[in-house]
């Protein structure tokens, strides 16, 4: 067995307490902490994960750094256990770089709540930042969502494809969005849809959360 450098737990409570015991990741930010129902247990969803693997082989994995750095504070992040295998499982977009700015973020976000006493609407900032990055796919999407609000299920196609477009679906094209499938990526990250692709043409379903904020419900 390779040897893996594990935290201490002195450095998973420093790192849970510094975030405010929520996930760090900015999409998710669930809390990860609560009582058991017995009076004195607790629950706790949360994981301190290493930025760069405990040992070789693992996600991220630095061979230029010693023991004391993998094990170390700097090396780590507090996410829930969902975000903690998500991140292990596509190590591609969830490199080092990504992680250590949701760490700094979600230290920043601590901070503020601390010192406002009120907690930060995450949502409100991620809707803005989708505006300012999509904005005319959103408007088109809500234009349909207005016409068929029941709709949830779109496709991605382009006009020279010759595909039976009447379907119960939406339908977005290539030749209007050159970032289709960017914006796709980013919106996935989000969780606000999901992909369920099952010939050549992608094909996704929207999320309640975006239905309901494209619709302002
Ligand atoms: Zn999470």
């Amino acid at each position: 067995m390779t040897a893996r450098d594990d935290f201490p737990g002195s450095v998973k409570q420093t790192l849970a307490k510094r975030v405010g015991f929520h996930c760090s990741n900015p999409a998710c930010r669930q809390g990860t902490t609560g009582p058991r129902e017995e009076p004195s247990g607790t629950v706790n969803i949360g994981v301190a994960a290493h930025i760069a693997a405990a040992a070789e082989g693992g996600p991220r994995y630095d061979p230029s750094m010693t023991p004391e750095q993998r094990r170390s504070i700097a090396n780590g992040i507090w996410l829930c256990q969902n975000c903690a295998k998500l991140i292990d499982s596509d190590e591609t977009y969830h490199d080092a770089e990504i992680l250590h700015q949701w760490k700094s973020l979600a230290e920043k976000t601590a901070t503020k709540e601390l010192q406002t006493g009120r907690s930060h609407d995450w949502d409100a900032e991620i809707f803005q930042r989708l505006e300012h990055l999509m904005p005319e796919l959103l408007a088109e999407m809500r234009e349909d969502l207005l016409d068929r609000p029941l709709a949830r299920e779109f496709v991605l196609l382009s006009s020279k494809w010759i595909y039976n477009s009447r379907g119960p679906y939406l339908a977005y094209h290539y030749e209007n969005y050159p970032d289709l499938e960017d914006i796709m990526v980013i919106l996935g990250n989000y969780d606000l849809i999901q992909e369920i692709t099952f010939n050549n043409v992608k094909r996704y379903v929207l999320s309640e959360k975006l239905v309901r904020y494209l619709l302002n419900e």
